[in-house]
């Protein structure tokens, strides 16, 4: 295969769809021939013409494939996902129950206990998750089951939904001041477990804005001795765990090696592990916690006395299609250092040569050294105001440029305290501004970097 930019410039998608249209058609064919109700038949011409102008409308995007785009976390799956996806969309089955698809149901279960074994779980319960969000929200709705009556902690970088499902929930959310890493500080989570208030704390890998690595090593031990429930959130950086060696392009593997002691854990395939949006993940080490699902449906689990997804998720309905993406994919870039692990380690070391590039500039200073594949770095200017306007400038320049040379960078609002928290001599003349942040997750970034670098430097206003 040859290698991976964008399923679309992929020699041999076509292909591929094209048998597996052939596979699922020959597998319907032998219930035998019916006529399809005319009401759907729609005259191919208006079809093509509709088509046309979704083309023209889905021209207003920002190019995610390109190395140009480092941008937010967004990037096109891998073709394999893509075939998975709409090979078992042709069928359109549904992960509630056995009912809705036994087949990508399995698929599901395979993956679930390929990611568990990923985190070092000797035991698990799982399923896959329309998103990041629903799957933390699962997390935290065991929590409250296990620990009622206590609160949540999560460091204040954490995810803006664990304060919102908190809210969700009706259990109240504490959040924990960060250190100069931009890491959840163990002093103030101690002082704050010492109320006897927090019955769970959220721990993050890979904070959204920063890809900050909360210390789960210590924090599950500090944790443990005051009977608190651990959940680590993952959804970014949870693919990191195939690179957490200590080595010098890898991440640092104490923190992602502790996972296999947590109570559950997030993680968004549709973030590292090359799906199209709809596939988020949530696990949890304890399979009793089965219990907190309990209900009964009239209207399915009829095929089967065994396990039925939909009886522990809090979602209805999900895309066999996402099982069916994501098992495809892992066939082919398995969970270990040498499949999906060597699609991880060039967006790490792209960060850590661009934050290199940074450190070497008089023009730009880097904010905090990266931990994962996500870069933090603001121009250097005496005040906050001009870094927030020069951030800015280059964010709406680079925008500006033509499609062939555009750059899409991101930005990330910080404050006074932060910065000096950092060592940052701004002056804080306004309450906060902001800096420039990119995430480098696709690997053919790491060969731009050069280039990326001088471009945005040449983009700073003078
Ligand atoms: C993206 C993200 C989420 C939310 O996940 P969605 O899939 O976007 O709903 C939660 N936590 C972290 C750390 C994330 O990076």
């Amino acid at each position: 295969m040859s290698t991976y930019a964008s399923p679309a410039g992929f020699p041999e998608l076509a292909d591929l769809l094209g048998e597996s249209i052939a596979a699922m058609r020959g597998w319907m064919s032998e219930y035998g021939a019916y006529e399809p109700h005319p009401s759907l038949d729609v005259p191919l011409d208006e079809l093509r013409a509709a088509t046309a102008v979704l083309h023209d409308r889905l021209r207003d995007n920002y190019p995610f494939f390109h190395p140009r785009y480092v941008g937010q976390m967004l990037k096109p799956p891998h073709p394999a996902a893509v075939v998975g996806y709409l090979t078992a969309m042709l069928i359109n089955p549904n992960n509630h129950a056995l009912d809705g698809g036994p087949a990508t149901a399995a698929l599901e279960k395979e993956v679930v206990a390929d990611l568990a074994r990923m985190f070092g779980f000797g035991t698990h319960l799982g399923h896959l998750t329309s998103s990041g969000t629903i799957a933390n929200l699962e997390a935290l709705f065991v929590a409250r089951e296990t620990h009622p009556g206590k609160g949540i902690a999560h460091s204040a970088d954490a995810h803006y939904t664990h304060g919102r499902m908190s809210h969700v929930l009706g259990i109240a959310s504490h959040a924990v001041p960060t250190t100069a890493g931009g890491t959840m500080d163990l002093d103030a989570l101690e002082a704050l477990l010492r109320t006897g208030t927090v019955g769970t704390v959220v721990a993050t890998t890979g904070t959204t804005g920063l890809g900050a690595v909360d210390p789960v090593h210590e924090i599950i031990p500090l944790c443990r001795a005051y009977g608190v429930r651990v959940h680590v959130d993952a959804a970014y950086g949870g693919f990191f765990t195939l690179i957490a060696d200590d080595t010098p392009d890898g991440v640092a593997a104490a923190p992602f090696a502790a996972i296999a002691d947590a109570d559950s854990v997030v993680i968004d395939p549709h973030k590292h592990g090359l799906q199209p949006y709809g596939c988020g993940a949530v696990l949890f080490r304890d399979p009793a916690v089965a219990r907190h699902y309990l209900h009964d449906s009239p209207y399915t689990y009829f095929t089967s006395d065994e396990l039925h997804l939909g009886e522990i998720s809090l979602e209805c309905s999900r895309a066999g299609a996402a099982a069916a993406g994501l098992w495809l994919t892992l066939q082919v870039l398995p969970l270990t250092a040498d499949g999906l692990g060597a699609v991880l380690r060039p967006g790490r070391r792209a960060a850590l040569a661009w934050a290199d590039l940074i450190d070497a500039s008089d023009e730009l200073t880097v904010f905090q050294p990266p931990q994962l594949d996500i870069i933090s770095h603001f121009p250097s200017r005496p005040r906050l105001s001009e870094v927030d306007r020069a951030s800015a400038h280059v964010l709406d320049a680079g925008v500006a440029l033509p499609p062939d040379q555009a750059l899409y960078v991101a930005t990330y609002t910080v404050d006074g305290p932060s910065l000096a928290a950092r060592g940052h001599r701004v002056d804080a003349d306004v309450a906060s501004g902001r800096i420039l942040r990119s995430v480098l997750m696709k690997p053919e970034t790491e060969g731009w970097v050069p280039a990326l670098h001088e471009q945005l430097v040449g983009l700073l206003p003078r």
